[in-house]
């Protein structure tokens, strides 16, 4: 049932056990090289990935280098303080709307890459992050789901320095600098998991455990998130909604993310990303 896919070279790729696809071949030419035109039929990828033959494979995944799954969306979306344990270390009372902010697509970066940090207050927030497939406006929160093509993982760093210089704080550059979008290491299907609004994700940094909860306890929900945010604007195809961060970033704790730091992300059902943190520009 359903599918992983990768972006590896820039090309897209269907994933099982420890083999990579090239979807265009196996498509049989129908669908292309590019990963954004995947995403606005994901039934005919789970056809496509169901009838997978292993000795067809284009090759094994270890050592492959991934990109991050949706590279081009037209938008990204934040949410913040969409938990509550991470509401109150900001100290903030529990949100009545959702909080969001734009990431521009610019920051996002592959699995494995490196995060480059312009400053000594830079920050971690493991999130799940939706990739809408057949896009739509005024979206219903009980249709949401048929409107989601996965679920990928994703790091929503932020320059907390960039991000509280003005006051009130505005999210969106500091959270959008080069490289503050690490995501991957595939986006799954709904259909893969056994319960894609129960998913276990934690943050380790250099070994040491600082983020571990469960999608569960988001304030609101992958559907009502899909519902309000579709009747502002029209979602399209590939379009990505971090969903915010559970407890234990670093800012509240002044843990900012040093030079060298590797920050490790792991969702259950999904997989695990590796960036090491870069200092650029000095600072
Ligand atoms: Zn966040």
């Amino acid at each position: 049932m359903g599918f992983r896919l990768a972006n590896i070279g820039g090309r897209a790729a269907l994933t099982a056990g420890k083999a990579y696809f090239d979807l265009e071949g196996a498509s049989g030419g129908e669908l292309g090289p590019d990963p954004m035109a995947a995403l606005s039929d994901p039934a005919r990828l789970s056809a496509i990935a169901a009838a997978l033959d292993e000795s067809q494979a284009t090759g094994p995944l270890a050592g492959a280098v991934l990109g991050p799954p949706v590279p081009r969306p037209s938008k990204v979306f934040g949410v913040g303080l969409n938990y509550r344990t991470h509401a109150l270390e900001a100290g903030h009372p529990i949100p009545d709307n959702p909080l969001v902010f734009t990431k521009f697509p610019s920051c996002l970066v592959g699995p494995t890459a490196d995060v480059e940090m312009r400053s000594g207050h830079c920050d971690y927030e493991v999130e799940l992050v939706v990739v809408i497939g057949p896009g739509g406006r005024d979206i219903a929160a009980a249709d949401a789901w048929n409107h989601v093509a996965g679920l990928t993982a994703g790091q929503d760093i932020s320059d907390r320095a960039l991000q509280f210089e003005s006051d009130p704080p505005q999210f969106s550059l500091g959270k959008s600098y080069d490289t503050f979008g690490p995501t991957g290491p595939v986006l799954v299907s709904p259909d893969t998991l056994d319960d894609p609004n129960d998913l276990r994700l934690s943050t380790h940094i250099n070994g040491e455990i600082r983020q571990d909860d469960t999608t569960a306890n988001m304030i609101f929900t992958v559907a009502e998130l899909v519902a309000y945010l579709s009747g502002v604007a029209t979602l399209a195809t590939g379009d990505l909604i971090f969903t915010g961060t559970p407890h234990g970033v670093g800012g509240p704790q002044g843990q900012y993310l040093a030079d060298g730091d590797v920050i490790s992300t792991s969702i259950e059902g999904i997989g695990d990303m590796t960036n090491r943190c870069v200092m650029a520009g000095g600072a």
